[in-house]
């Protein structure tokens, strides 16, 4: 510990702090949660949603207004920890745009895909496009889904591993997200699980979640998310061959869903059940 830099006694403090004094968030004012860092100023009175979600607006400090670089997170160790890099401008006008449907030309190609994709994923693609939503499947000891909370998610590495299973599979779904830009919303989805109702009737998962992917695609990701960590599956391959998916046709009038088929096309997927051979 001797001879490190301030800055790293500071984030030491932030470290232990963590588990003690009930800090506010200078954003929203409740207790600390989820501690982040702002580098290279180094407040750290923040909840890490908190402050991902303010830097989305301005880039800069909500106590010194220095300019942000970068966010660090998830503190295990004055030393462990996880950095989102703060997108700059230009990045950020990227990731505005890509969300509406409407996107301008590129000016990158877009990185190769790979050379073999999970099919899988296509099907995923499809649910998304056709505003597909899972069926519900009511919680008891029969289908043994189960209801889960925010403090169910804290208290259990499974829930967890199987968010983050889910996933990396779903947000490939959206050409627009970089691979970072995955990594980066998995652990952020990951926080929102664990502080807020998936489906609370504040909106607030999907509120946030919509900063990054758009409103209509976060309505559809914290919808099928649920649904996921509802059921009793482990592996993604076993939930995909049982899912069943009503059409919501009747719903897409309010947003700016990318179905470009008629109602006619809807109207015969009805019901919706997709199959792993397909
Ligand atoms: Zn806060
Ligand atoms: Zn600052």
């Amino acid at each position: 510990m001797d001879g490190q830099p301030d800055d790293f006694k500071i984030k030491g403090a932030a470290a232990i702090k963590r588990t003690h004094t009930p800090e506010t968030c200078t954003i929203c004012l409740e207790p600390i949660t989820e501690r982040a860092v702002a580098a290279p100023c180094n407040h750290l009175t923040f909840d890490f949603i908190c402050l991902v979600s303010w830097l989305q607006e301005q880039s800069t400090c909500p106590l010194c207004k220095t300019q942000v670089s970068e966010v660090q997170y998830d503190w295990r160790s004055p030393d462990d920890y996880k950095t989102y890099h703060v997108p700059t401008r230009e990045e950020g006008e990227k990731k505005r745009e890509a969300p509406t449907g409407r996107r301008r030309p590129r000016r990158h190609p877009q990185p190769p895909p790979p050379a073999i994709e999970d099919p899988s994923l296509t099907l995923r693609r499809e649910i998304y496009t056709h505003r597909l939503y899972a069926l519900h499947i009511g919680s008891n000891a029969h289908s043994n889904y189960h209801s889960f909370t925010p403090a169910d998610v804290r208290s259990s590495p499974t829930l967890q591993s199987r968010a983050k299973t889910f996933l990396r599979r779903e947000l490939r779904v959206f050409p627009f997200l970089t691979p970072s830009r995955v990594d980066f919303l998995i652990e952020y989805i990951l926080a929102i699980l664990r502080n807020f109702e998936l489906r609370g009737a504040d909106g607030k998962a999907e509120e946030l979640v919509g900063e990054f992917v758009g409103r209509e695609n976060a309505r559809q990701v914290v919808h099928e998310l649920e649904a996921w960590l509802r059921s009793p599956f482990g592996r993604l391959g076993g939930w995909d061959e049982r899912v069943q998916y009503k059409d919501r046709c009747g719903d897409r009038g309010k947003g700016e869903g990318g179905l470009r088929g008629g109602r006619d096309e809807c109207n015969r997927h009805d019901v919706y059940a997709p199959m792993m051979s397909r």
